[in-house]
């Protein structure tokens, strides 16, 4: 069906188009009249659905528009009611009436909604409808101009869309920028960000302000010179200078005079790229390293001296000692190294209290300090051991000297909490390079002449020479096959009578180590037992004879004593007496028995122990016997501070007796007071039968010596004496 075709018609005042009167009102004729431009002019509108409905809502004509916007051609919808284009929700709710309603009584029915086209889909679309009259202002019908817009509405909603997002991203950017800042200002650190161009300051967080800026200063968009103190100004710049010429950064470490006071500040700058690759600023972080370096010197410290002297420790005291080897082999010169070691701290440690002899330790620290030049080193050791290396000695005298200077130092009594008190020093000293060249040994060199010291009555110095050396390669050699002896059962006990002297009958034995070596042959007490004493040996040792000792006199058939020696270093362990009373039970020896025989130097000690030990072992129901008696201290002061039962005369008087009237003295002495006492009295090494007359008429009790027997084993013990001189 052709399209009717019209000319554009005037509006009227009303809105609506105005047909001219020569027009006839029937708008069938009306829209009949031929205008070939106007049909052009419609046909020739693509984008825009134009056409005419009748008052009633018919579609009366249709344009290619039409035809595109909802996809009728003209003979399919000419005719029908304008209502196909709602839905049916739409149409059951009478809105296309509604919407003509509109038209007609305003003019103008405008809207921007949904229509479906003849495949049902729906589109997007602005509507116009006017309502068309003629000059007389009859309703002649509608003109409807439909326009698709679904893509502009698409691009509309892809652009709230799109804004929506950009706000969202903005939001997040604004969070994250906020997160940022709180960061930058909360991070335990400096941070400031210059301007690379300008030089200017462009972001300080507040610890940069802190640090350098302090209260009122605002570094920002300042120059560093111009807003803060000279020292901090000058550190900054120089960082960023330093930062901005590195393409990889700068890392320094700095002490720096700041508000806070000089701080070492831990630091890293370096420049800041844009997406260009240019660089725009500079970023400086810095942290304040101060107290975790103190915190490392604090353990440096701690690590490297002596808790209780604030002196160096062994380790440092080592390192000190290789430096100055190192030294002294450049300049040419000797090093000393010193090993003190106090003579009996011990003692004071345990009669007055740890806490007494740490006060002690730290005054005899101060003293020898005090004798040395501020580049020897001081050392505790540990305990009571001090050592002190001496570095640029031009000879040997410098060494000797300063060990005489320090035990000199130490001679004056100590006044500590009331109590006065001396105490002794042993000094041992060795050489570099003469002695040895390297630490370890001359350290060890030290030691060994500090045995030599003490062993030679202490309070005194000692220089290393290779005798000691060799003499200390023996020791451990003859400490080794002692072990192995121990080990092997190769100690036994060799048996000496003691001989009543009214009787003349044998009323004990003293039982006498005796070591059968592999290759030595026999070794005697004295070549072993010092060693063993040293080394603690002798505990096992110890304990292994008087095991032997009780279990082989259990076995004897005859109530003969047997005597066993007890040596001073036994006192140290505080189960002396258990181990005692465990061997008197295992052996089933009564106790009346054994003898045990101690030398004057346990009362010299830690005596008041040793006296309680003593009793401790009196109670077991033993015999104590006071061996050797005349040749050490010998003060008849130590029989009155214990009970004992037997006093042994030391074979050097009774060796002497016959020439010498002072060993006669001697001898007399000791009898009288020990029957005076009740005491009786062992004369040793009695070999004559003078001898023998002499002492018995001094009133002695007892005799030992090889006029009766030498010792021997168990099984050719002598078990009677058979020469009986008149
Ligand atoms: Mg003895």
């Amino acid at each position: 069906m052709p399209l009717p075709l019209y000319k554009t018609p005037p509006r009227n005042c009303r809105g609506s188009f105005s047909y001219p009167s020569k027009v006839q009102v029937n708008f069938m004729s009306l829209v009949a009249s031929p205008d070939i431009m106007y049909r052009f002019l419609i046909q020739s509108v693509v984008d825009y659905a134009i056409y005419l409905l009748t008052p009633e809502g018919i579609v009366a004509n249709w344009n290619p528009g039409a035809q595109r916007a909802k996809g009728y051609h003209a003979d399919e919808i000419v005719g029908q009611h304008y209502s196909v284009f709602y839905n049916d929700a739409e149409r059951a709710a009478g809105l296309p009436e509604y919407n003509l309603e509109q038209a007609r009584c305003t003019g103008r029915f405008e809207e921007v909604g949904s229509r479906l086209r003849k495949d049902g889909s729906a589109f997007h679309a602005h509507v116009v409808i006017d309502a068309v009259h003629d000059d007389d202002g009859r309703l002649v019908g509608f003109a409807k101009v439909t326009r698709d817009i679904s893509e502009r509405h698409h691009q509309e909603l892809e652009l709230l869309k799109a804004k929506e997002l950009a706000e969202q991203y903005s939001q997040e950017m604004a969070k994250l920028s906020q997160f940022l800042d709180s960061v930058i200002a909360n991070i335990p650190a400096s941070v400031i960000v210059q301007d690379l161009e300008s030089q200017r300051i462009l972001l300080a967080n507040q610890q940069a302000e802190r640090l350098f800026g302090g209260p009122g200063t605002r570094m920002i968009g300042q120059r560093p010179a111009d807003s803060l103190a000279p020292a901090a100004a000058e550190y900054l710049e120089q960082q960023l200078a330093r930062g901005a010429r590195s393409s990889k950064g700068y890392a320094a470490e700095t002490r720096v005079d700041t508000l806070r006071g000089p701080r070492t500040l831990r630091s890293r700058t370096l420049l800041s790229q844009n997406r260009e690759g240019q660089a725009d600023y500079v970023l400086f972080v810095a942290e304040d390293a101060t107290e975790e370096l103190a915190a490392h010197a604090q353990i440096h410290h701690m690590a490297h001296h002596d808790a209780l002297t604030g002196l160096p420790n062994r380790t440092l005291f080592h390192e000190r000692l290789r430096q100055a080897l190192v030294r002294g082999d450049e300049n040419a010169k000797l090093t000393a190294a010193l090993c003190l070691d106090l003579d009996n701290f011990k003692n004071i440690n345990d009669s007055l209290g740890h806490a007494f002899g740490d006060k002690l330790l730290r005054a005899l620290g101060k003293r020898l300090r005090r004798e040395l030049r501020e580049h020897d080193t001081l050392a505790r050791l540990g305990g009571d051991e001090f050592a002190v290396v001496l570095t640029g000695l031009d000879g040997r005298d410098a060494a000797c000297n300063t060990a005489q200077r320090l035990i000199n130092a130490i001679c004056p009594p100590f006044q500590i909490e009331g109590h006065q008190f001396t105490v002794g020093v042993s000094i041992g000293v060795a050489i570099a390079p003469d002695d040895n060249d390297q630490a370890e040994q001359l350290l060890g060199y030290a030691d060994m002449a500090l045995y030599e010291a003490k062993r030679n009555g202490r309070n005194r110095y000692e220089c290393f020479n290779v005798e000691l050396d060799v003499a200390a390669r023996q020791r451990r050699l003859v400490e080794t096959d002692l072990r192995t002896a121990l080990h092997l059962g190769q100690l036994e006990l060799h048996y000496q009578p003691v001989v009543d002297q009214q009787t003349s009958s044998v009323t004990g034995y003293e039982a006498l180590l005796r070591w059968e070596h592999p290759t030595r042959g026999m070794v005697m007490p004295m070549d072993f037992i010092p060693i063993a004493e040293e080394t603690g040996l002798i505990h096992e040792l110890g304990i292994r004879a008087l095991n032997l000792a009780c279990q082989e006199a259990a076995s004897w058939d005859s109530e003969q004593t047997v005597s066993v020696n007890l040596s001073p270093v036994q006192f140290k362990n505080a189960n002396l007496v258990h181990t005692v009373a465990l061997a008197l039970a295992d052996s089933g020896l009564p106790a009346r028995r054994l003898e045990l025989e101690i030398t004057e130097s346990v009362l010299l000690g830690n005596s008041e122990e040793n006296v309680r030990t003593l009793r401790a072992l009196k109670d077991l129901g033993v015999s104590i016997s006071l061996d050797d008696f005349g040749t050490g201290y010998s003060s008849l002061g130590y029989l009155r501070s214990f009970p004992f039962d037997r006093i042994k005369i030391d074979k050097s008087f009774v060796h002497d007796m016959c020439d010498s009237r002072e060993a006669m003295s001697i001898i007399r002495a000791i009898t009288d007071l020990s029957n005076s006492l009740m005491i009786k009295t062992t004369a040793e090494g009695v070999e004559s039968e003078e001898q023998m007359r002499r002492l018995a008429a001094e009133g002695c009790s007892h005799f030992q010596g090889y006029l009766y027997g030498r010792p021997a084993p168990a099984s050719e013990r002598l078990k009677e004496v058979v020469v009986i001189a008149d």
